[in-house]
């Protein structure tokens, strides 16, 4: 089976509160994390995950920066790569800081969970700021596959169904040289969320966030949801795959920025 080397790439910073990854934990903490998309190296095909965020400095109340197609392309050009060079993009979901700049791609085969697309076209009403319903539109004039669960995307890349913080978000199994990888998209926004014992971490700004530990939960979920249940069985899912939370990489998370996975 082929392997595969994953970079995540940092196309843009968003900058929110803690209590948005972490629901109702540290109130008032600001932080600032990168917006990440994944380039799957080692393949046939140029496979990249997710499509980074909208162009605006401050998008529902989300301040961001570098973001829009430019971001995309340098981290793109970082790794001798542009934009038309990619043969398939995975859209995790399709919030507006995952999903946005799909025009760069005008040779990619873009693939989406059947579930998510239907959901994507008509979220609960609280969600339908951040989701981005009218590309649903422009994503039909591409080669769009919209999978099911289990779905191979390339031999070693397969994606997931694991709804929790969107009705039909995927994740992707990604084969390595140490055994599966998985990229979770926002199921985990960082590794906080895969390790609620933790005191504090670095965000991008190189601040220091104090977390209040939460060493009695298993994992602790991000404040942004659309079923609980579904996300816990998700998240156990995701681990059973992965074998270890060290496998599973998040969507957000600071420390992945600059890092290729497997790192042996
Ligand atoms: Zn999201």
């Amino acid at each position: 089976m082929t392997e595969y080397r994953i970079r995540p790439l940092e196309v843009a910073q968003i900058t929110a509160i803690k209590a948005v990854v972490t629901q109702m934990c540290d109130l008032i903490t600001p932080l600032t994390v990168p917006v990440l998309a994944f380039y799957l190296e080692g393949g046939s095909q140029k496979i990249l995950v997710d499509t980074g965020v909208l162009e605006s400095e401050n998008y529902h109340g989300f301040p961001l920066s570098g973001s829009g197609p430019r971001g995309m392309i340098k981290a793109l050009a970082e790794i001798g790569l542009k934009p038309e060079d990619i043969d398939i993009v995975i859209i995790t979901h399709m919030h507006f800081d995952h999903a946005a700049n799909i025009s760069l791609f005008p040779n990619a085969r873009f693939i989406l969970q059947k579930k998510e697309w239907e959901y994507a076209k008509a979220p609960l009403p609280l969600q339908r700021a951040v989701y981005l319903t009218d590309l649903l539109g422009q994503l039909e004039k591409y080669d769009l596959i919209l999978a099911d669960d289990g779905y191979e995307v390339a031999d070693g890349v397969n994606v997931i169904c694991v709804p929790g913080h969107t009705k039909g978000q995927q994740a992707i199994v990604v084969n390595t040289s140490d055994g599966k990888y998985v990229i979770s998209g926002d199921l985990c926004y960082l590794q906080v969320n895969l390790h609620p014992e933790l005191e504090s971490f670095v965000d991008s700004m190189g601040a220091t966030i104090n977390c209040t530990p939460q060493p009695d939960h298993a994992f602790y979920p991000p404040g942004i949801h659309t079923d609980l249940s579904e996300w816990y069985n998700s998240v156990w899912r995701v681990l059973s795959i992965a074998g270890s939370r060290s496998h599973i990489l998040p969507g957000h998370d600071p420390s992945l920025v600059r890092r290729v996975f497997p790192e042996k």
